[in-house]
C-alpha cells in the first residue's frame, strides 16, 4: 500500500498505543487499571444531555455554518468576557471537532514549510505531530522538575531563531498539571510580540485550576493585541464532553476565517447536537465544575503523598488531572526506560500508565488521576511496589 511521505514521520498516538495493550490484557482476562485516561470520570452534566435531546426533538440535525452555530460563538465570547474580562464577539470565535481540530486548524493556517515552532518540553502528545503535518519544524523548549516544568524568557531564547514564528503554551499543562501564572503568561506573551511570534495558548483545562491557584489565561492579552495570539478551549475536561467533540478558538477575524476556510473544505460544522448542548454548557450553570474540582483535589493530594513517599521528585500541580513524577531512578536493566518501565507495570500489575517518552521526557511516566479514590490508592500501590520493591 502506498502511504504519503507526509505520514512517514507521524507516530501514532502513545496514549491510544497504551490503551490497546491494556485492552488486549483485558480481553485475556486480566483485571486493569487504567491510571493512563485523559479525561474526567464523571458524566455529563445533565442539563446538556436535556439540550441536546431538545436540539434532536426539534430537528436540529442539519449542515449549520462552518465556524458554528451564531449563539454558540456568542457564548464563547460571553465565556472569555465572564471569566478574564475580554471584550470580544462571536466573529472572533470558532467552533472546531474538539481543541485537537482547533489546534490542527491553527498550525495549518499559521505555519509556512519550513517555520520553527517552539514547544516547551515536555509537550501533549499530539503538537508535534500536528507541526509535522503542517510542515514546520519542531523546536523543543527543555523545562525540568525543578522549575514545575515552566518555561523562562532564557529558555525561549535560547531556541529562537529568525525562522520562529510560532510558540505553543499550554497552561494547565498535559502532562503535567502544571500552570502558569498570568504575570508569567503576560511576560512570555510580551517577549513573543516583541520577536514577531505569534503564540497558540492551548487552555483547554482552564476551569480545572485549583485553588489558592489563581486561573490564568491569555484572553485579556488577546484583547490587546488580537493578530498575536489564538486562545484554544474545549469543553472536553471541564464539562466532562470528551465524546461529544466540541472546542474552540478565540482568534483574530481574519484568522478565524483561514480556519473556517479549512475546515469548510475538511469536515464543515461540527454536529448540530452538539453545538446546542455546547451553549447550555457554556452557558452555565457551573456548580458542577466546582463539584468535580473538590474530588480531583483530594485525588491529587492522595496521589502526590503515595509518589512523593517513594522518593520522587514531582512538582505538586495546580490544574489537570495529572502528575509527572522523575522516576528514571527506578529503571532497572530489564526496564531501562519510560516505555518498559510502563510495559513492565502493566504486565507485571495490571496498571496502565503512560510512558514520558510520549511528552518529550523519557525520565517521568504520567499518572491520571481521574479515577475514584480507592482505585487510585489501589493502583499507586501496586505501582510502588513495582518500583521500589516495597
Ligand atoms: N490540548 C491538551 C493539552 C489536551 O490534553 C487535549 C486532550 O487530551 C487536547 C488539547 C484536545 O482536547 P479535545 O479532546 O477537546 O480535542
Amino acid at each position: 500500500m502506498k502511504i504519503s511521505d507526509r505520514l512517514a514521520a507521524i507516530k501514532p498516538s502513545a496514549t491510544l498505543a497504551v490503551n490497546a495493550k491494556a485492552q488486549e490484557l483485558r480481553a485475556q482476562g486480566r483485571e486493569i487499571i487504567s491510571l493512563a485516561v485523559g479525561q474526567p470520570d464523571f458524566g455529563t452534566p445533565q442539563h446538556v444531555c436535556d439540550a441536546a435531546k431538545a436540539a434532536m426533538d426539534e430537528g436540529f440535525t442539519r449542515y449549520t455554518p462552518v465556524p458554528g452555530i451564531p449563539e454558540l460563538r456568542e457564548a464563547v465570547a460571553e465565556y472569555y468576557t465572564k471569566f478574564y474580562g475580554a471584550k470580544t464577539c462571536g466573529d472572533n470565535a470558532i467552533i472546531s471537532n474538539g481543541g485537537k481540530q482547533v489546534l490542527y486548524n491553527l498550525l495549518m493556517a499559521l505555519v509556512n514549510p519550513g517555520d520553527e515552532v517552539l514547544i516547551p518540553a515536555p509537550y501533549w502528545v499530539s503538537y508535534p505531530a500536528m507541526v509535522q503535518l503542517a510542515q514546520g519544524e519542531c523546536v523543543f523548549v527543555p523545562t525540568t522538575a525543578d522549575d514545575d516544568y515552566l518555561v523562562t524568557i532564557e529558555g525561549l531564547e535560547a531556541a529562537r531563531t529568525d525562522k520562529t514564528s510560532v510558540l505553543i503554551l499550554n497552561s494547565p499543562s498535559n502532562p503535567t498539571g502544571c500552570c502558569y501564572t498570568q504575570a508569567q503568561l503576560e511576560e512570555i506573551a510580551a517577549w513573543a510580540r516583541k520577536n514577531g511570534i505569534f503564540i497558540i495558548s492551548d487552555e483547554v483545562y482552564d476551569r480545572l485550576v485549583y485553588a489558592p491557584f489563581e486561573p490564568a489565561s491569555l484572553a485579556k492579552t488577546w484583547e490587546a493585541y488580537p493578530e498575536t495570539i489564538a486562545i484554544v478551549g474545549a469543553l472536553s475536561k471541564s464539562f466532562c464532553m470528551t465524546g461529544w467533540r466540541v472546542g474552540y478558538a478565540l482568534a483574530h477575524e481574519d484568522l478565524v476565517k483561514a480556519m473556517s476556510k479549512i475546515q469548510g473544505q475538511s469536515t464543515s460544522n461540527i454536529n448540530s447536537i452538539t453545538q446546542k448542548a455546547a451553549v447550555a454548557g457554556l452557558s452555565g450553570p457551573w456548580e458542577i465544575v466546582d463539584e468535580m474540582k473538590e474530588s480531583f483535589v483530594r485525588r491529587r493530594d492522595l496521589a502526590y503523598e503515595i509518589i512523593t513517599g517513594w522518593g520522587a521528585k514531582c512538582p505538586k500541580p495546580d490544574g489537570a488531572f495529572y502528575l509527572f513524577p522523575v522516576l528514571d531512578q527506578f529503571y532497572t536493566e530489564d526496564a531501562p526506560d519510560s516505555a518498559a518501565m510502563c510495559t513492565k507495570i502493566l504486565e507485571e500489575v495490571g496498571v496502565a500508565l503512560v510512558p514520558g517518552s510520549a511528552f518529550g521526557d523519557d525520565k517521568c511516566i504520567r499518572f491520571s488521576y481521574a479515577v475514584d479514590d480507592e482505585t487510585l490508592i489501589d493502583a499507586l500501590t501496586k505501582v510502588g511496589k513495582v518500583l521500589t520493591g516495597k
